[in-house]
Parts: C-alpha cells; structure tokens; sequence
C-alpha cells in the first residue's frame, strides 16, 4: 500500500497523473475522432463498391436481355414458332434445324447455358439441350409478357446445372404483334462474377449476391469457402437501412462491416461487406503502439518522478536523523555536503549550526567544569582554617552534631581531645607573632599526621584545637592523647635557624547518652584541660 504521507509518493503520484491525464485525454479524442474518419470512410467506399456492383449487374442484364431479345426476333426462332407440328409439310425439318441453331447460338454466348422455345400454352418445343430442364412459367404467361415483355425467374443454384442460374423469358411476337411464344434462356449467373470481381478491386470489399431470403448466391470471395446464409434479422435490417454500414456475423463467419443494395431489375440483393478486424487493424495496431508508448512513458515518468522523490527524501531522512542524534545529546555530526542545489545548502547550514552548537557546548562544559572547582575550593575554604589546614570551628560544629546524632543511633561513644599550647603567649612574647604562627602550624601538621583516616582534627580558637574520635573508647583515646602529647613534646620547631620547643595539656572526654548536645562533651573535655593545666601542664587528663 503507498502511503499518500511520503512526499516520495507524493512526487510520484503527481508525475504519473500529470503524464496519464493529459496523454490518455489527448489519446482518446485522436483514438474517437479516428474511428469515426475510418468508419465515414469504410461507408463512403462501401457505398461506392454497392453502387459499382450494382451497376456492372444491371449492365450485365441488360446484355442478357438484349442477346435474347434479338434471338427472340430470328428467322429460325419465328418459323419455328410459326410452322408447329400440324400446320407444316416439311415438319420434320424444323424441328432437326431448331435445335441445331439454338445450340449453336448457346456455344456462341457463354452465360448462355440453354435455350428453348416455347409454343404459347408453355411447352417446349425446341431446346438447345437433349435433355431440357422443366419450364414452370407465371400463369397466365403470356398476359404478363404482353405487360412486361419479360420474365424472369428469380436466381436460384441450379441442380442441373450446378451453377447459379437466371432464367428469362421473351415473348416471340408475329409481325402482328400476336404472341408465338417464347424464347426461353438459362444463364449462367456467374459469368458476371469477374466485372464484380474488378469492381471489388476498384474499392476494398467482397460483393455477395444473396436472393431475397438471404440465401447466397455467389460472391467475390474465394469459391472454396462455404458461404452462409446471412441471418433473417440481419437481412431485414440491411433491407431496411440500406446504404447505411452494419456491424453482423458476415457469410464467412467472420464478424463484417456491411450495406445492402436493393436493384430494381433484379430480385436479388447486392450485399458489399468488410472484414470488421481488417478495417480497424491498422487502427488497433495504432492504438496498442499508443498504449505501448503510454506505458513506456508512464514507467519511465514514474523511475525519474521516483529518483527525484529519491534524491529530496535522502537528504531530508539524513538531516532527520541528524537531529535525532542532536536530540539525544550527540552533537559531534556532521552531514556530507555532495550536492549544490537547496537541500545542499540547508545541509551546509545545518552543519554550521551543529558546530556552532559543539563549540558552545564546550565552552558551557569547560565553565561549568571550572565554576565546580571553584564551588569544591570554596566549600573547602568555608570549612578550613586558613592558618592550620584543619577544620575550622563552624565545620567541628556539624561534625559533632553528626557524631551525636550517630552515637543517639548506635550507641557506639565517640570522644573528644581538646588540647592546647602551654604558655603560648610567653612564646609569642618571646619570638614574636609570626614565630607563634609558624608553630601553629606545625603543630596542627603534627597533629593532623598522628590521627587516623576516620578522624576528625580542627583549630578550636586560638592555640586550642579538638581531635574527634569516632566509635572510640575513653581509655583509647586516652591513649592516643598521650601518644600525641608525647610526640609534641618530642619535636622541635625550627623558626630563623631558633629551635623552638613547645609542650601540650590535653583535656579527654566522651559521649554519655544523656547528652543533649555536643557542647556537653566539649564542656567535660574543657573541664579535663582545665584539670590538666592546674595540674602542672604538659599533661593528658581524662573523665573516670
Ligand atoms: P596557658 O595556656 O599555659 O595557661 O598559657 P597561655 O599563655 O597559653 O595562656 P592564654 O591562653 O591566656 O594565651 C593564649 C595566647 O595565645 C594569647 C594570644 O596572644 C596567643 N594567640 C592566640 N591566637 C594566636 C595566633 O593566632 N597567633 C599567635 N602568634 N598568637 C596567638
Ligand atoms: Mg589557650
Ligand atoms: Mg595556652
């Protein structure tokens, strides 16, 4: 099923129309418009072969009808008439030369196929036959011939003769005028087959004599073929209608284009006919070139309508699926560019705008790349204590918030070293400000390198700092204070080539489960440091 959606159909559609309507319109008219030349001309020469057929018979009739007319006048035919048996002496010679003269004649005349002389009451009384053929003639005879002046007995195939014949009938007249009799003559009727011959060859067609009942007579085609009679109805129609073409079943089975024509002087039709198929062959031959033509045309139309809906649709699903793939986040395409026309420049644009789109991709990624970094160091500076390194005050906060809100979960204590400088301001005193900083900082490095991955170190204020310990012990963390006291009070601190040493008091405490809030802890490890710097400094002290 073409799906009328595609605009390759589309194309293809409208080609194929625009090339049937016009050509089959065009087509048709010429196709009518020939026919109808063809079938006014097929009248005009059957017409014209009707009228040339008709003619040559009744010229051929009346040859006939003159030859017996003047033999009908003969000395031979008169005595013969005049000097019936009774009423001559020299009886037996007349009825010996009679004979003999009408044969003769009949040699001499080739249509003629008997001659006989009739006395008035019908009978023969001399033939040119040995044995003559009955002679059944109108009754009262003579009162027609008196009228008429001749008989004729209708055409009809002849048994004795195995020919088609026609019978005339002359009167023999006396000098005063007194019917003698008659001259009777068989004529073969297909001696006029060869003028009809020629004038079918004058104009295309077959002339067919067929007598009133539509019986064949003869006809201008080949002898060998059986004529047909031709239907009644057709008959009756061709009778009817005469001079105008009818399409019917003609007598060699073969569907024709015929007329009919009535002559006066005899009872016969002229029937002139054309094979339909032949008449209109030349016309079919024309029609299935057309046709052919129209095919060929219309295929060739609909690969060229097909490869230009081809050539607009492949560009088109090429850029669609472009920008799919721009859709989804793909933007590192780029579409050839092989053609110069509109599709080629829309594809050139496409591609500039898909590079300007990279191009601004990778400057947002490489902002937004730089602006995380920033929003890293500023989340790092906003927890760190710019002198130590460590967390700075706000970030111990929240981690001890945290670390109670874990303990309130797991019940696992965690504890708290606060640990200060002894004597720091006499240190400041003594080497100064920037020594006292320098110190510092040392001091939160060491600090820093002596906890574990999961602790926590930060400045407190000051020279006052707070390592947190996670799910730790007091006892353990007792330990480790007293590992770092030791450590600190181990080290020296180099400030302008002037080792300075410098001790730690350390305060120890832990999460009770009656806490409300970290400052409770912190306020138990101050309360320890309080203890330990009474108590002498350089020294841990732990709650219990
Ligand atoms: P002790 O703790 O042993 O009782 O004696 P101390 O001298 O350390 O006592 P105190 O805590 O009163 O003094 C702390 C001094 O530390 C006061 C101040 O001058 C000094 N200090 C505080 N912060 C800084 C700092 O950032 N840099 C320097 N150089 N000195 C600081
Ligand atoms: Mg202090
Ligand atoms: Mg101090």
């Amino acid at each position: 099923m073409i799906s009328i959606n595609s605009i390759k159909n589309k194309i293809l559609i409208f080609a194929i129309l625009a090339t049937l309507i016009p050509s089959t319109g065009l087509g048709l008219l010429s196709f009518w418009q020939n026919e109808a030349m063809l079938t006014d001309n097929v009248t005009h020469q059957l017409h014209t072969l009707a009228v040339d057929a008709n003619r040559e018979l009744e010229y051929w009739l009346e040859e006939r009808i003159e030859e017996v007319r003047t033999l009908s006048t003969s000395n031979m035919v008169l005595n013969g008439l005049t000097h019936q048996p009774g009423a001559s002496s020299n009886r037996s010679q007349t009825s010996q030369a009679l004979p003999h003269y009408l044969r003769l004649v009949q040699d001499k005349l080739n249509p003629l196929l008997q001659l006989a002389v009739l006395n008035p009451s019908g009978k023969i009384v001399a033939s040119s036959s040995a044995t003559p053929a009955p002679v059944i003639l109108p009754n009262p005879w003579s009162q027609s011939a008196i009228i008429d002046g001749i008989i004729i007995e209708p055409p009809h195939w002849n048994q004795s003769y195995h020919t088609t014949t026609l019978t005339l009938a002359v009167p023999v007249l006396s000098l005063e005028n007194e019917i003698l009799g008659a001259l009777l003559a068989v004529i073969d009727l297909d001696t006029i087959l060869p003028s009809l011959k020629y004038t079918a060859k004058l104009s295309p067609g077959d002339v067919l004599l067929v007598d009133l009942a539509g019986n064949p007579l003869l006809g201008t085609h080949h002898r060998d073929v059986a004529f047909t009679p031709i239907a009644r109805q057709v008959l009756q129609r061709l009778r009817i209608e005469t001079g105008k073409p009818l399409t019917f079943e003609g007598h060699l089975q073969n569907t024709v284009l015929g007329l009919a024509l009535i002559p006066q002087t005899l009872p016969v039709i002229v029937v002139v006919e054309r094979d339909r198929a032949e008449i209109y062959a030349a016309w079919s031959a024309f029609r299935n070139l057309f046709l052919a033509l129209m095919g060929g045309l219309t295929l060739l139309v609909a690969i060229v309508a097909w490869r230009m809906g081809h050539s607009i649709v492949i560009p088109l699903e090429r850029l669609t699926s472009a920008a799919d793939h721009i859709a989804a986040g793909d933007l590192a395409i780029q579409l050839p560019v092989v053609r110069r026309d509109e599709l080629g420049h829309l594809t050139e644009v496409f591609n500039q705008m898909t590079g300007n789109l990279q191009r601004s991709h990778d400057e947002f990624k490489a902002a937004s790349q730089t602006l995380q970094k920033q929003n890293k160091l500023l989340e790092t500076l906003s927890i760190t204590d710019s002198l130590t390194d460590l967390y700075n005050r706000k970030k111990l906060d929240d981690i001890l918030a945290d670390q109670l809100a874990r303990f309130k979960r797991n019940q696992r204590s965690f504890a708290i070293l606060m640990l200060d400088i002894d004597r720091f301001k006499k240190l400041n005193d003594t080497y100064g400000h920037l020594a006292g900083d320098q110190v510092l900082a040392s001091v939160a490095r060491t600090l820093f390198s002596s906890i574990r991955n999961i602790d926590f170190a930060a400045r407190y204020g000051g020279e006052e700092f707070v390592i947190v310990l996670p799910e730790t012990t007091l006892s353990a963390a007792r330990d480790m204070a007293e590992r770092i006291r030791i450590q600190v009070h181990g080290a020296t601190y180099q400030f302008n080539d002037q080792s300075i040493a410098v001790t730690l008091s350390i305060g120890v405490a832990n999460s009770h489960s009656s806490d409300e809030s970290a400052d409770a802890v912190l306020a138990r490890a101050d309360q320890m440091l309080y203890e330990a710097k009474r108590s002498g400094r350089d020294r841990v002290h732990c709650t219990d």
